[in-house]
C-alpha cells in the first residue's frame, strides 16, 4: 500500500459514488475537472450496472412527455411534483441521445428507430432498453469506456466516503478511508463543490435486490452533516425478487409480467386477478403485498414464465435465465420462485430543481436524493432517467461557478481488490448489520405499523449504542434506518410504497411530501422509547 497524507485536493468538483447519476455528471462537466470516489473498480458495486428494464423516455409514435409525466403522477400516488414530472419527462430525449452518442448499444429497428419496451404503469410503450434486459450493464460499460478516455475525469477506486466535511456551515469536500482499512486516520478530500451519488439503501433490509454496498450511506452522511431529507418513509419493493440462497436476491424483471408472465402461488392459483383490474401489472407495491400476504400466510410465490415465453425467455432475458439456472431453476420448465425485495428508495436529501441540497456547496443526485419525481412510489425506469437529467442539470449548475483548470498531480491511492471485497464481506456479515438488516425487513418493510415502528426505533438505537464496531460507516446506515422508521411512524396512512395495517387508506391531511432533519427523527426514535 502507499501512505498518502491526510488532506488531498480535487481541483474542482469532487463526486461521490460512480453509478450512471456519478459518472454521467462527471461527464457533463467535462472539460471541467473532477474528481469521482468510488468504492469498487468502475462498473462493480452500483445499482445502475443491475438494471434489467430501461430508461423511460417517450419516444414512440403518438407517446408525448405529457403523457409519460401523468403516468408518473398516477404511479406517485398523489404526490409527485407536477413541474418536476413535466420538466424531467421533457428532457428523457435529449439525455438518451447522450447515451447513445456515449456508445450505449440501445435496442434498434432495421430502420434505426429505437425498440421500445412495456412495463408496469406506463401507456405506452417507451422503455429503451439493449438486448431485453441488459440495459443497465450495457449503459455502464458504454459511460466507463467514456469515462476512463477524458482527461478531466480522475477517478480514485478503493474509497468510500464516510462523512461531509462542513467549514462555516458549507460543504468543502468528505472524509473518506480506503476501503478495508478501519483503522488508518480518515482522508479528507477537499473540494470547491460536492456531489452526492452514492445511492439508495435497499442493502439495510435483509432482503434487496441492490449490491451489498448500497445501504443508505449517502442519505445517513448529508442527514448527519444537517442536510433536510424528504420522503424517507417511501421505499419501493419489488414484488419478484428470485427467491434463492443468493444475497442480495437477483432480480425478475417487470418486463416478464409485460410480456404476460403470470404469478402463482404453490396451490398453482393465479392471485393477481381478483386483487387488481390491471393483475400482474398493477401498481409496484399492490404486486409486492399480495406477494407478501400469500407468503405471510404460508404459501410460496411463482413467475411463471412458461405459457408467456417459453424457450424464449432464455434468449429473450438473458439475465434473468442466467440467474435462474445459475440457482438450478429452468425457468422453461419450471415457475420461478419470487419474493418481494426493498429495491428502490424514493426518498432521499432533498434537492431543488438543480440538484442543490439545502447545505450551501452540496449538490446530490440519483438514488441518494428527493426530487419529488417520484413521490409515494417510482415509475418504472425513471430512475435512470432521473439520475441522467439531473447529472446534466448538476453539472450546468456546477459549471456556472466552476471556472475550467487542468487536473494538479493527485496521489493516488492503491487499491487491493482482494482486502476491499474482505472487507465488505465482513461489514455484511457483523451481527451488528445483520441485525439491523432484520430489523427493516422484519418492522419497516412491505406492511408497517405503530407497533413494529416503534420497536424498530428502539432496536436501531440500541444497535447504534451497543454494536461492538460501531464505524462511521455503520453509524450512516443506523441514522438512514432511523429516518426511514420515524418517517413511517409519523406518516399515519398508506400511500404507495408506504403501508399502515393500522391505517391501511390514503388520508387527505397527509398528501403531501414529508420533511424531516436527523434531529427530528431522533427525537421521535426517543418518543418511541416510552411505548
Ligand atoms: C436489480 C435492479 C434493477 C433495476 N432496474 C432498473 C431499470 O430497469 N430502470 C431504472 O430506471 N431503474 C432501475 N433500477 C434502479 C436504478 O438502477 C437505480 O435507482 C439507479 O441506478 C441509481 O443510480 P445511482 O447512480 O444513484 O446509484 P448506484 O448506481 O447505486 O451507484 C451508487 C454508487 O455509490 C457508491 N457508494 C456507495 N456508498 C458509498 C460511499 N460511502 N462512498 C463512496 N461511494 C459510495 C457505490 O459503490 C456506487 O458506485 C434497478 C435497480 C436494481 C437494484
Amino acid at each position: 500500500m502507499t501512505a498518502f497524507d491526510n488532506t488531498l485536493y480535487a481541483d474542482g468538483a469532487l463526486i461521490v459514488g460512480a453509478g450512471l447519476a456519478g459518472l454521467f455528471t462527471a461527464l457533463k462537466l467535462a472539460p471541467r475537472p473532477v474528481t469521482v470516489l468510488s468504492p469498487k473498480p468502475l462498473g462493480l458495486g452500483a445499482s445502475s450496472a443491475w438494471a434489467q428494464g430501461g430508461v423511460a423516455a417517450a419516444m414512440g409514435e403518438g407517446d408525448s412527455s405529457h403523457a409519460h409525466a401523468q403516468d408518473t403522477e398516477m404511479a406517485g400516488a398523489g404526490i409527485v411534483d407536477h413541474g418536476i414530472a413535466e420538466s424531467v419527462t421533457a428532457e428523457a430525449v435529449a439525455r438518451i441521445e447522450d447515451l447513445a452518442r456515449w456508445g450505449t448499444p440501445f435496442d434498434r429497428d432495421d430502420f434505426g428507430n429505437f425498440e421500445l419496451g412495456r412495463e408496469a404503469a406506463h401507456s405506452a410503450n417507451r422503455i429503451v432498453k439493449v438486448e431485453g434486459d441488459r440495459a443497465g450493464a450495457a449503459i455502464m460499460q458504454a459511460i466507463i469506456a467514456q469515462v476512463r478516455k477524458t482527461a478531466s475525469i480522475r477517478v480514485v477506486e478503493g474509497i468510500t466516503a464516510l462523512s461531509l466535511a462542513r467549514d462555516n456551515g458549507r460543504v468543502v469536500g468528505v472524509y473518506c478511508r480506503r476501503l478495508g482499512d478501519r483503522y488508518s486516520e480518515p482522508v479528507f478530500i477537499r473540494a470547491r463543490a460536492t456531489v452526492l451519488a452514492a445511492g439508495g439503501l435497499g442493502g439495510l433490509y435483509a432482503v434487496t435486490t441492490n449490491p451489498p454496498g448500497v445501504r443508505g450511506h449517502a442519505m445517513g452522511m448529508a442527514a448527519r452533516a444537517g442536510a433536510l431529507i424528504a420522503d424517507p418513509e417511501f421505499v419501493q419493493f419489488h414484488p419478484t425478487a428470485i427467491l434463492t440462497q443468493a444475497d442480495p436476491a437477483p432480480l425478475a424483471t417487470e418486463a416478464l409480467r409485460g410480456e404476460g408472465a403470470i404469478l402463482i402461488n404453490d396451490l398453482g392459483e393465479r392471485f393477481m386477478p381478483a386483487i387488481h383490474v390491471d393483475a400482474e401489472l398493477a401498481p409496484r407495491d399492490i404486486v409486492a403485498r399480495a406477494n407478501f400476504r400469500q407468503i405471510q400466510v404460508g404459501r410460496r410465490v411463482f413467475l411463471d414464465t412458461r405459457q408467456a415465453l417459453g424457450r424464449d425467455i432464455l434468449t429473450r432475458f438473458p439475465t434473468v435465465s442466467k440467474y435462474c439456472l445459475d440457482a438450478g431453476i429452468d425457468p422453461v420448465s419450471a415457475p420461478i420462485p419470487v419474493t418481494p425485495a426493498a429495491h428502490f428508495h424514493m426518498g432521499g436529501v432533498k434537492v431543488n430543481d438543480y440538484g442543490r441540497s439545502s447545505l450551501p456547496g452540496l449538490w446530490v443526485c440519483g438514488e441518494a436524493s428527493c426530487t419529488g419525481l417520484h413521490g409515494a412510489n417510482r415509475l418504472a425506469s425513471n430512475s435512470l432517467l432521473e439520475a441522467v437529467v439531473y447529472g446534466a442539470r448538476i453539472a450546468e449548475d456546477i459549471g456556472g461557478l466552476e471556472p475550467a483548470r487542468d487536473l494538479a498531480p493527485f496521489k493516488g491511492i492503491e487499491w487491493d481488490e482482494a482486502e476491499g471485497n474482505r472487507a465488505e464481506d465482513v461489514l455484511r456479515n457483523t451481527v451488528a448489520v445483520q441485525q439491523l438488516r432484520r430489523v427493516m425487513t422484519d418492522l419497516v418493510g412491505v406492511e408497517r405499523d405503530a407497533e413494529g415502528l416503534q420497536q424498530a426505533l428502539r432496536q436501531i438505537a440500541h444497535l447504534e449504542a451497543h454494536a461492538e464496531q460501531v464505524t462511521t460507516a455503520y453509524l450512516n446506515m443506523t441514522t438512514s434506518a432511523t429516518l426511514v422508521a420515524a418517517a413511517a411512524l409519523r406518516r399515519t396512512e398508506s400511500r404507495g410504497g408506504h403501508f399502515r395495517r393500522d391505517y391501511p387508506e390514503p388520508s387527505p391531511d397527509w398528501e403531501h411530501h414529508t420533511e424531516m432533519s436527523l434531529d427530528e427523527a431522533l427525537a421521535i426514535r426517543e418518543g418511541a422509547k416510552a411505548y
